[in-house]
């Protein structure tokens, strides 16, 4: 029968038990295994919890707690090392500009800074004004971008279709009065109830890729990345990323890529370029490029070869990704030679190619 023939009365009594008449067991026997079936019992429930927090199919109830936890896919480079693309793009807004922009929104709403009812303005090459738009529309504000001539047809359309006011200014240094920065300025003083979250300058940017998208790299890769490399816009994610991941392993390197033609890259003479999003243009605190403890290297890379492996990453690997992402897996495959067996490097694929179909680059 199997069955356990248990008396309570007997257990104090005599301290053993008979089980079918054939075995005893003591009463420290017994208290081992209820130990053990709690131990299975409390480790069965943090299993479930843990489960359910890391599952990939959860159900949001807001279209802005749908950004990130974006996922790292490896690209089959020729290396011993692992090299792992984060897939911004897969973000609501469709870029990793979705993080800063709702972080620096949330941050103007807890301060005062952005009152219901008011008006979001800021300059943008695209994505970030898209993100914005997209956090206006979900949130009720209104949204007025100010953007360049460079701007893609789909990313002014977005814009537009999120219901945001856009304004295409001729391409001009940033300090220049016709400039998309300088632009978005001037309405922001003369526009009653208006926000400019200033992602240029605003540190909060920086500290999005701190808490966000640093952490989520950190424990994506089980704190084995060695490597990471993003494109200097602002600055933000490269600086926020980096410190984060720094300051949990100060080894980690960092790598920065800028459009050759930047004011950075050039020493001070900057030149038009084409890709969109990237290039170091102007001196911000977000971070100090020439004075820093985070960036071990910056790659300048130019409009031919960001587009070449735009077209390299879309028809031999699959990845049909954005200006800036060509930008950063030609920086990537540049550097292979410094990578070993055991790095673990991870590149930012910041938005889609769908974006940029227009431009005929792929
Ligand atoms: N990649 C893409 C696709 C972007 O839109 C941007 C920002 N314009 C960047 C990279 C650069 O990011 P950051 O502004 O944080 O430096």
């Amino acid at each position: 029968m199997g069955y356990f023939l248990i008396e309570p009365a007997s257990i104090d009594l005599l301290n053993d038990i008979s089980i079918n008449g054939d075995y005893s067991m003591k009463k420290g026997d017994i208290m081992q295994i209820k130990h053990m079936i709690i131990l299975i019992i409390i480790l069965f429930l943090m299993y479930c919890i843990i489960h359910n927090q890391k599952r990939p199919y959860i159900m949001h109830n807001h279209i802005l707690s749908a950004i990130g936890n974006t996922p790292l896919v490896r690209l089959p480079f020729n290396t011993p090392a692992a090299i792992y693309a984060k897939l911004e793009y897969l973000n609501p807004g469709g870029s990793i500009k979705d993080r800063s922009a709702l972080y620096m929104i949330e941050h103007a709403e807890k301060s005062g800074d952005l009152q219901p009812g008011g008006t979001i303005i800021d300059a943008s090459s695209g994505n970030y004004g898209i993100s914005l738009a997209m956090i206006g529309a979900a949130k009720g504000y209104k949204v007025i971008i100010t953007t360049s001539e460079k701007i893609s047809q789909e990313k002014l359309q977005t814009m537009r279709a999120y219901g945001a006011e856009v304004i295409v200014c001729p391409i001009a240094a940033s300090d220049d009065y016709n400039s998309y920065i300088s632009l978005a300025k001037r309405l922001q003083v003369s526009t009653p109830n208006s926000f400019f979250p200033n992602q240029y300058f605003n540190p909060v940017n920086a500290q999005a890729h701190h808490d966000l998208t640093g952490a989520e790299i950190w424990e994506q890769t089980n704190g084995t990345i060695t490597h990471f490399f993003a494109a200097a816009g602002t600055g933000g994610t490269v600086a926020g990323v980096g410190r984060y991941l720094k300051d949990k392993n100060p080894n980690i390197k960092i790598i920065a890529l800028d459009s050759n033609n930047s004011l950075y890259s050039t020493c001070g003479n900057p030149k038009p370029y084409k890709v969109e999003g990237m290039g170091i243009d102007f001196y911000s605190d977000i971070i100090n490029y020439d004075n820093n403890d985070i960036i071990e290297e910056i790659i300048p890379v130019s409009d031919e070869d960001a587009f070449a492996m735009l077209k390299n990453l879309a028809r031999n690997y699959g990845f049909l990704v954005g200006l800036t992402s060509g930008a950063i897996a030609w920086g990537a495959h540049h550097y292979l030679p410094k990578l070993k067996d055991g790095d673990v490097a991870v590149m930012i694929f910041g938005d889609s190619g769908r974006a940029y179909l227009t431009k005929g680059v792929y």
